[in-house]
């Protein structure tokens, strides 16, 4: 409990920065340390950056301008963090799995503005893992979970990836080039490559249940029988959270038997 309560807290600290990080994504410009107004683009100034006050600054040009990406990125990145802490409590695992949501917080979110995940975003979060993968199975004595970890990546960009050419506009690339990194993250819970797959396979029908029904909702509600053009992105990165959030020792054998 306590652990969630300080991660949380973490969360609200580092949910502007995370913001900055969108803006700048969505806009293609250089990292500078202010936010900016997501509709017109003015700067908010360099107290944008303190918790929760930041919520309350009004854009300079006109005050009815939404900022609201700024509070769904704090209030995602404080339920993924206090998630991570019930989950992993004060254990080596914690860290990689915090840089992991908080990353996934911030393409999730460019996702669903602009309908793009970042190769500047997608790759590195790969690498990262495979490094975090292999420096930190080592030392922690969890060798035997490296091969789950490498398997579970293969298998969710490769089912992606071959989902992708099947059927182009069912999926972006850039959902093909995310998938690996979940599939990497899902199955190094596991020191078993077969219940690493089966995660990684739960983790898919999660984001493509979500997804779909978000896609059947968002049709029903504008009346349109075409298919919404839905970023699959977010979707992906929830179901590979609630897999990871679950699969507490006695969960994953429940989700395994
Ligand atoms: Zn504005």
């Amino acid at each position: 409990m306590v652990v969630a309560i300080v991660l949380g807290l973490l969360g609200l600290i580092l949910g502007p920065w995370l913001g900055i990080l969108v803006d700048r994504a969505v806009d293609r410009e250089r990292l500078v340390a202010d936010h900016r107004c997501p509709e017109c683009g003015s700067s908010l100034g360099r107290s944008s950056l303190v918790p929760i006050r930041h919520w309350f600054l009004r854009c300079g040009v006109d005050p009815a301008h939404r900022r609201t990406r700024y509070v769904f990125v704090d209030v995602a990145t404080v339920a993924a963090f206090a998630l991570a802490g019930v989950r992993f409590g004060w254990n080596w695992q914690l860290g990689p799995y915090l840089a992991l949501f908080a990353a996934l917080v911030v393409m999730s979110v460019i996702d669903f503005e602009t309908h793009l995940l970042l190769n500047v975003l997608t790759y590195p979060s790969l690498f990262v893992g495979i490094f975090l993968v292999l420096a930190l199975s080592g030392p922690t004595g969890t060798e035997d979970r490296i091969w789950p970890a490498l398997i579970g990546a293969a298998v969710y960009g490769g089912v992606l990836g071959v989902a992708f050419l099947a059927y182009p506009p069912g999926l972006g690339l850039g959902d093909v080039k995310l998938a690996p990194t979940l599939g990497l993250f899902v199955g190094w819970l596991s020191a078993d490559e077969l219940v690493a797959v089966r995660l990684v396979l739960y983790a898919m029908i999660v984001a493509f249940l979500l997804g779909g029904l978000t896609g059947v909702g968002i049709n029903i509600a504008t009346k349109r029988s075409m298919r919404a053009e839905i970023p699959m992105g977010p979707f992906l990165a929830l179901g590979a959270a609630v897999i990871i959030a679950v699969s507490s020792p006695s969960a994953t054998d429940l989700l395994t038997r």
